[in-house]
């Protein structure tokens, strides 16, 4: 019996199973022979009535922008392929972000403090052989998913949105005035909507068509587990790394206070090469690392939950629909940043931009796909990100010094630690801002150009031009971000179409260049 095995079999529920699901669509993504499913489809027929301005498929994140756009008084209508309910394990997330639901009227200051479970600082960014830096409220909030979608399921329903449960997204015909959706259920099966957006996550089949059946870039494995019986610790580590490279990938770890006990993760950057690892296997490696990681022995620990997960990411991100009047939020938009599985802070961060530009394409009626696909812009802040995951990891034959990786980042780490928090604290946060990101390579180069060069190999030169295509529109970006504000006021002189393409383009300004930190 394998230590997953047996320590999983102590776990409430079927954590075994659940592994071994998702552990079968991570090998065929690694195989990927599936066909890409024929979710959309055509006609030139109007639609005769449209019962809703906005059909979501997908209750997870489709809730909180589904209350915001009810709220606001537009006819919603929310499906989920099962009970619309968030899970156990809390979303990780930094205080601040938390404003977007009081100023979208979301919830209230009181409703926000039930939603957080755990609070905790300092947090931690550890290397062996350096010293640990230490940072102040950066993901430090621990939201309790189950609370939060129940009091959004609530007060969505008294705005007046419409939630069916049971009932999965089956297909989505486009028509000139409108969208039919059809879902499997067959009491509930029809609804014509102007607007339909994809909120069905990372495996939505709109996006696999829409992908043509692509395989991702890169994938985040991620295993972990939160369990009681830890020494007593208060802390956090956001990231933090004590192995060389093995299995051809380089471990991280997170840890941190829950509700319940203690979490831990352990995660990696890769490919989705036919011949990489599975998240059993991973899981086995959590579980051999583990005790070492949290100076602890299995023995002692009471596991409360098993955490398992992948994340495939694209280079073609955010993801531009192919089609008219659909457009995807959430992970199924590919938004969100390659290196973090933050999809929650993701989507929190962008709600406010994305409720009142939906709001805009409906009353603008720019609803065609070149319109809705300025909604999921292109951001230079996070495609710059695409390099640094690369330098975190080693294709599949790829021979590099087994330390190299931890010595890269521990050597960025202190440099940017040096810096000072305005450069270090958006960056763990997932933004990228162009002034920060300029210092932290310029000194870095400086003070470390042997250890710079030896990354240009590993990254590969054609990585490297095009990353340099990104910095650069980050810093054009910047520059332009504040001309948006400039000449905001002069907008509103404009018709309601014109406002709808000059706000998104302000909007991409903004948050292209980090702007909304
Ligand atoms: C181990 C782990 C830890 C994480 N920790 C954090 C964290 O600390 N902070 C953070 O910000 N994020 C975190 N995330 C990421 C976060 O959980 C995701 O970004 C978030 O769940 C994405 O929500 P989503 O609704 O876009 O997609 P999903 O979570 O995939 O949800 C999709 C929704 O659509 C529904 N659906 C799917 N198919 C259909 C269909 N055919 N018809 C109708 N409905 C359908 C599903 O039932 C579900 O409700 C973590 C993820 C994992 C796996």
């Amino acid at each position: 019996m394998s230590l997953t095995e047996k320590i999983l079999s102590q776990v409430p529920g079927d954590a075994l199973g659940g592994l071994r699901k998702v552990d079968r669509l991570w090998e065929n993504l690694k195989q990927n022979t599936a066909p890409a499913p024929q979710a959309v489809k055509h006609s030139q027929q109007p639609l005769e009535t449209l019962d809703f301005d906005i059909v979501i498929s997908g209750g997870t994140l489709g809730i909180l922008i589904g209350t915001a756009l009810a709220v606001r008084g537009w006819r919603v209508a929310l499906l989920e392929r099962g009970i619309l309910r968030g899970r156990e394990q809390e979303w990780n997330i930094s205080r601040k972000e938390l404003d977007a639901f009081l100023e979208l009227n979301l919830l209230t200051a009181a409703e926000i403090d039930k939603a957080i479970a755990t609070e905790y600082n300092p947090a931690r960014i550890s290397f062996t052989n350096t010293p640990d830096i230490w940072v102040r409220d950066v993901l430090n909030i621990g939201i309790y998913p189950v609370y939060l979608l129940e009091t959004l399921k609530q007060k969505f329903i008294q705005a007046g949105g419409k939630l069916f449960e049971n009932t999965p997204f089956k297909t989505a015909t486009i028509h000139p005035n409108g969208v039919l959706v059809e879902s499997e259920n067959t009491e509930n099966n029809l609804f014509a909507t102007r607007l339909l957006l994809d909120a069905m996550g990372h495996f939505s089949p709109i996006v696999r068509q829409a992908r043509q059946g692509k395989k991702p870039d890169a994938v985040c494995l991620v295993v972990g587990s939160c369990a009681q019986g830890y020494p007593n610790n208060e802390t956090g580590d956001i990231f933090a790394s004590f192995t060389p490279m093995q299995n051809q990938c380089q471990y991280f770890w997170e840890a941190f206070p829950a509700r319940d006990g203690r979490t831990t993760y352990l995660f990696t950057y890769i490919d989705a090469d036919t011949e990489r690892f599975s998240l059993e296997t991973l899981f086995e490696e959590y579980l051999r690392l583990l005790p070492e990681y949290q100076n602890v022995e299995l023995e002692q620990l009471k596991f409360q939950r098993a955490l398992y997960g992948f994340f495939p990411c694209y280079r073609q991100s955010p993801l531009k629909m192919p089609w008219n009047r659909i457009l995807p939020v959430g992970d199924s938009s590919g938004s969100q940043s390659p290196l973090s599985f933050g999809g929650f802070g993701a989507m929190v961060r962008h709600l406010k931009r994305l409720t009142f530009g939906i709001d805009e394409a409906l009353t603008s009626e720019s609803l065609d796909k070149n319109s809705l696909a300025l909604l999921q812009p292109y951001q230079p802040n996070l495609s710059v990100t695409w390099l640094f995951q690369r330098s975190m990891s080693a294709a599949m034959n790829q021979k590099i010094d087994p330390n190299q990786i931890n010595q890269l980042l521990a050597t960025v780490f202190q440099v940017m630690e040096e810096l000072g928090e305005p450069v270090l604290k958006p960056f763990l946060q997932d933004i990228v801002l162009f002034p920060a990101l300029s210092k932290t390579l310029f000194k870095t180069a400086i003070s470390h150009p042997g250890l710079v060069l030896k990354i240009i190999p590993q990254v590969g030169i054609a990585n490297l031009l095009d990353w340099m295509i990104h910095y650069v529109n980050l810093g054009i970006y910047t520059g332009l971000q504040p001309l948006g504000k400039a000449v905001e006021p002069q907008v509103k002189n404009l018709g309601v179409e014109q406002q709808y393409y000059f706000h998104r383009l302000v909007e991409a300004w903004e948050y292209g260049a980090g702007g909304d930190y």
